[in-house]
């Protein structure tokens, strides 16, 4: 590509970011990011409250595969990615947010920008979003939860692949419920951070204070199971904490207080894209597709494929 072209990059999570960054490294200056969020981050996600603090979205972190990498090399240098003691399981100092704030330190971000559709105009593509901006773009990146980037795609103008798109459409992920709660006094889960649980309604049960980034104690992040998680999904919160109630009342023995809940609609992917790390779907400007799914559903797996739609828009 022309390194005076202007990339956009759509979304802000891990995968974004690591995209966003590749090109960087290979001269491309004119990049932008957007998301509809007012973070950055995706689902790595952390949330204060009652002065504590909770990570709500990825828990813990593996770098199989991409140690080497100088930005993972440099989050570790700054002590902003931790190994616990639990070895090669690494989280954030500051929570899981900490850690999309320093990579994109350097990155010129748009927040609360949602990008409804594209077009295909004389010179380059025009995005609309939710916000009434219009912006061109010579090149795209894509790196929303397929799902999303679908809906965008299906409400634009722009020719792409036909066969590609089906081919991503039969894509899933699981929705996830997680609570956020405050206790009376600590449950035992033996001094470790994160706890697996094999019934009920959670699937896992994290000890934000013993993790390191809660400086107050007693934060728990439960995260429901998937079982629990799908059928509950459209419900209210308070119909979702009525149900966990007799659970959550034999953990903490009664004395606890839910802070906060969110919702994750694509949490983690059901079915991943097998062919390749990434997807280009239109070739007339460039739109390429990233993000977790195309990789193994984690923190590592989303940033290679973000260096991989890099690379192939370098080719272009
Ligand atoms: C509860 C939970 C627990 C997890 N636990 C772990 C774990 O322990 N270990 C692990 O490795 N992984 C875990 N994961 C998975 C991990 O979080 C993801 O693999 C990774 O963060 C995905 O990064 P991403 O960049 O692909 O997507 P995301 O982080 O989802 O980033 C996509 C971004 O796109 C933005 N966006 C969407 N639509 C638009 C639009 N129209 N316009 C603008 N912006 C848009 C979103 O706001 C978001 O910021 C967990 C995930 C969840 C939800």
């Amino acid at each position: 590509m022309n390194i005076d072209n202007s990339v956009s990059i759509v979304g802000c999570g891990i995968s974004g970011i690591f995209a966003a960054l590749e090109l960087k490294k290979s001269g491309i200056e004119n990049i932008k990011l957007f998301d509809k969020s007012r973070g950055l981050g995706g689902r790595l996600a952390t949330r204060r409250a009652n002065e504590g603090k909770f990570d709500h979205g990825i828990q813990y972190i593996r770098l199989d595969g991409i140690s080497h990498l100088p930005e993972i090399e440099d989050l570790i240098k700054n002590n902003i990615l931790i190994e616990t003691k639990v070895p090669d399981l690494f989280v954030g100092y500051d929570g899981m947010t900490s850690i999309a704030k320093f990579l994109a330190k350097d990155l010129d971000i748009y927040k609360e920008f949602k990008l409804l559709s594209i077009s295909d105009g004389p010179d380059s593509m025009e995005m609309s979003f939710e916000n009434g901006e219009k912006i061109n773009t010579d090149s795209l990146i894509l790196s929303s939860p397929i799902k999303q980037s679908i809906e965008i795609l299906e409400r634009s103008s722009v020719k792409i692949s036909q066969p590609k798109l089906e081919s991503i459409k039969k894509l899933e992920y699981y929705p996830t419920i997680i609570v956020m709660v405050e206790s009376e006094s600590p449950i035992n889960l033996n001094n470790e951070f994160f706890t697996e649980c094999s019934e009920g309604f959670f699937s896992s049960i994290t000890d934000n204070f013993i993790k390191g980034i809660s400086k107050k104690e007693n934060f728990y992040t439960l995260v429901c199971s998937h079982d629990f998680s799908s059928k509950n999904f459209e419900k209210d919160y308070d119909y979702i904490n009525s149900h966990l109630q007799a659970e959550l009342n034999i953990m903490f023995k009664g004395e606890y207080n839910i802070l906060s809940n969110h919702k994750w609609r694509y949490s983690t992917p059901k079915d991943f894209y097998l062919p390749d790390d990434s997807l280009q779907i239109s070739s007339n400007s460039f739109i390429g597709m990233c993000g977790d799914i195309f990789t193994n559903g984690k923190f590592d797996g989303a940033i290679k494929s973000g260096i991989s739609v890099a690379k192939k828009l370098l080719i272009e």
